[in-house]
């Protein structure tokens, strides 16, 4: 029998357009509503990427699939089978950077396509074109609002998805028709996420090492000096477990200007506190968000300020980089937009969007020779020979994705 756990395995992305209900279907999975910063309830949209977690349980009398203790359909006790974590990330086409970084922690995807909409629209489109661009090639295609259309509107939505994938990544997905506002159809979802979204193998062995997807100073204003909490980070671990305890490094750090010289310094701290959700757990491993309390100074970790970061054990971090030299694979066209303009080489001078991890920066290219590209970044990474750097293009006014690179140098 598998043990019950508090921390989720497994981070399943929720990608899709806008409005084809991502965050509706988080919430019908997990029971929390994450577009809860007030800034998203007035704009009615994801800007952050939210997590929340859930179990997966069988019914060992029905065989249903559920994520509650007891079974909805003969109310016999279920079994714990996993407990996964979604990362409900932004259909809005002017957040595609944050989807991205969102996209470095999953390990598989739910597609969301609206039926009641032709399809495909044009964020289904780059959402499923980073999931390729990142190899996420575990996923599962679901046709929300189900509700919202007869059979025959069904089936034609259906042929028109099966038309868009193939020859695609999520060409062999299963396509799964659901209402994430009734609830309808959701045991058959968590079957299939059991069935194509295996937690990755993981090496409990390996260096330990986290993306900053966010960072919070959690005082209230006005707290005394000897009360102040140190900064909390909030990242997906990617390889490896942290402890309470452990010293870490993060890095790129901080800008810092010593005998005229202005360079970044990563910045140590020590592990005082690790959580996942309202759980306090004493080591964490891949999956979910973990909250990881410091004893930084809560200035440095206030809104947002460290997010794409690395955090390792010290000594352990690839290097801090200013500038890369990539090799470059572009798209033939644009995704994303309704002309789908044809993609042009990179060009020296140019400024294009990079995110690696869950790093974002802007970056000039220095010199651009066919498919390699030497870039000066505005903000440094840390990052190593071989990983993967999402390239977008500003195309009218807006950033577009338009191919990958991998980092030379
Ligand atoms: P997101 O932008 O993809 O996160 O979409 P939301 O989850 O915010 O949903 C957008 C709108 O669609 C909201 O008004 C939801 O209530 C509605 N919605 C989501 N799922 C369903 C569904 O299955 N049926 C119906 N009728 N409406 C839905
Ligand atoms: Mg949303």
């Amino acid at each position: 029998k598998k043990k019950q756990t508090k921390q989720a395995e497994v981070n399943i992305g929720m990608v899709g357009h806008v409005d084809h209900g991502k965050t509706s279907l988080t919430k019908a999975l997990t029971g929390v509503w994450t577009d809860r910063h007030s800034e998203e309830l007035r704009r009615g949209i994801s800007i952050r990427l939210g997590y929340a977690d859930c179990e997966i349980r069988k019914c060992p009398q029905c065989g249903t699939y559920t994520t509650k203790p007891r079974c909805p359909n003969c109310l016999a006790e279920t079994k714990f089978l996993r407990r996964v974590s979604f990362v409900d990330s932004p259909g809005h086409e002017t957040l595609m950077a944050t989807m991205l970084s969102g996209a470095s922690l999953m390990d598989g995807a739910i597609l969301v396509i609206a039926a009641n909409e032709p399809c495909p629209q044009p964020q289904t489109k780059e959402h499923l074109m980073a999931l390729e661009i990142l190899g996420i090639d575990k996923i599962i295609i679901v046709q929300n609002k189900i509700d919202l259309v007869d059979e025959k509107q069904a089936e034609e939505n259906y042929e028109q998805i099966k038309e868009f994938v193939k020859g695609t990544i999520a060409e062999n997905a299963p396509i799964i028709p659901i209402s994430a506002h009734h609830e309808a159809n959701i045991d058959v979802l968590l079957k299939a996420i059991q069935d194509f979204i295996p937690t990755p193998e993981r090496d409990p062995n390996a260096t330990p090492r986290m993306y900053v997807a966010r960072s919070f100073d959690i005082n209230k204003p006005g707290t005394e000096i000897k009360d102040l909490k140190g900064g909390v980070l909030g990242g997906a671990i990617v390889q490896g477990v942290f402890k309470v305890g452990d010293e870490i490094e993060i890095r790129p750090g901080i800008k810092v200007t010593e005998e005229n010289k202005t360079f970044w310094k990563p910045l140590t701290t020590k592990i005082v506190s690790l959580a996942a959700g309202n759980t306090t757990l004493r080591k964490a491993h891949p999956g979910g968000l973990i909250g990881v309390g410091t004893t930084l100074d809560p200035y440095l970790t206030k809104s947002d300020a460290l997010t794409g970061s690395v955090v390792g054990l010290p000594g352990t971090l690839p290097p801090i980089r200013e500038k890369i030299t990539i090799r470059a694979n572009l798209l033939d066209r644009v995704v994303g937009t309704k002309e789908e303009l044809k993609i042009e080489p990179l060009r020296t001078g140019e400024v294009l969007m990079l995110n690696i991890g869950t790093a974002t920066t802007a970056g000039v290219i220095t010199s651009a020779r066919g498919d390699v590209a030497d870039i000066k970044l505005k903000l440094p990474i840390c990052a190593d020979v071989g990983d993967r750097v999402a390239i977008s293009r500003r195309v009218g006014s807006r950033w577009r994705l338009i191919g990958y690179g991998t980092i030379e140098g």
